[in-house]
């Protein structure tokens, strides 16, 4: 029975994967959550103090890799999974580790039925069935622990099999029972698998910084086309066919027609971004479902398309709209993507006079 029900599981999270199926509408239908101004964007720039903890944070997930057999972007995807979690809801979520954004509360960290909430002792632990576990040999399973947490999340993901990819999301599937945190880990598993590194927050302006381009501040304004929605995102006028580059490192998570949108693509990054491109005249031919990007890399280009059925064109002039939404566990917020841009391009026309010099 519980291998019937296993490979059923793993047939539905296998379709998912391929599928990329994401479980919610596109962005421009998702007018019902968002609060213009409300959700503040987190810091995305990496500063020398965060190098150094991506530094100990990689010698941690390959300590890991050593005694669980995991693979070393795997846990690192689960952790930053978790930390993006915490993140967008600092309050559910306080930080416990000291770098390492697991959480898991008392109540799960010592077993439901576990007299002591604060119970730090392994055996005791694993007799009610708790989380947690001794991942730095110190004798105590202590949540407040980076190698405890770790370990105590990754020994739990081993239960349900090895460390193959399939057995990996199985684990993860019955650890948060939510689809999306299976197609997160899976898409932050794979960026990190592909560059091989943490450091992946640099970002690049969405055309090329050097061509005629305008945009303003235009977050919540009225538009003309489809009904009562406000405006969430940013609008860079240029002409047709300017390149439309991806404006960070992450994972191509949709691509494809929208009435609203025309021709668009969504990608998401490691701080569980959803960065969205719409109105292009075409993809480039690289691009596809699951592909990984990196800042700077052209996806498509500047187009007039949608406000109509696929392939409509020219009922406005050419733009790229530019959104970015924020997913906060079970429903993502649209934030004003008009300050990072202001600050990508800023940063790219400082490399290039650099790079003049
Ligand atoms: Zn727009």
């Amino acid at each position: 029975m519980k291998q019937t029900f296993s490979i059923a599981l793993a047939a539905v999270v296998a379709s998912m994967l391929i599928s990329g199926h994401t479980g919610y509408a596109n962005p421009n239908q998702k007018n019902a959550n968002s609060n213009a101004g409300n959700a503040k964007p987190i810091q995305t720039q990496s500063s020398e103090g965060e190098i150094d903890s991506l530094t100990s944070r990689q010698q941690l997930y390959d300590r890991l890799s050593t005694v669980t057999g995991i693979p070393w972007y795997r846990i690192a995807a689960v952790d930053q999974y978790e930390r993006t979690l915490s993140k967008a809801r600092p309050k559910a979520r306080p930080q416990l580790g000291s770098i390492v954004g697991i959480y898991i509360d008392e109540e799960q960290w010592a077993g439901p039925l576990n007299p002591d909430s604060s119970d730090n002792v392994p055996a005791s632990i694993q007799w009610f069935n708790g989380i947690g576990r001794d991942g730095d040999g110190d004798g105590f399973a202590d949540r407040n622990n980076d190698l405890d947490l770790l370990y105590s999340v990754a020994n739990r993901l081993l239960q349900y099999g090895g460390s193959t990819e399939d057995d990996f999301s199985i684990g993860v599937w019955e650890y948060y029972h939510n689809s999306r945190a299976v197609q997160r880990i899976q898409q932050f598993s794979n960026i990190y698998a592909t560059f091989g590194r943490l450091d992946l927050y640099e970002h690049a302006f969405p055309v090329p910084v050097g061509t005629n381009y305008s945009y303003r501040s235009t977050w919540g304004n009225a538009r003309g086309w489809g009904g009562r929605r406000t405006h969430e995102g940013t609008d860079i006028f240029a002409n047709h066919g300017i390149p439309v580059r991806s404006t960070c490192y992450g994972v191509v998570e949709i691509k494809g027609w929208n009435p609203y949108g025309g021709w668009r693509i969504g990608i998401r990054d490691l701080n569980n971004y959803y960065h969205y491109y719409a109105h292009l005249s075409g993809f480039d031919k690289t691009i596809g479902i699951g592909t990984i990007v990196k800042p700077g890399q052209t996806i498509g280009w500047v187009g007039s398309s949608g406000y109509g059925k696929p392939g409509t064109q020219g009922k406005f002039p050419p733009h790229l709209h530019y959104g970015v939404y924020r997913d906060r566990g079970l429903i993502e917020w649209a934030f004003d993507p008009y300050p990072l841009l202001r600050r990508w391009e800023q940063d790219e026309r400082n490399r290039l006079k650099a790079a003049n010099r």
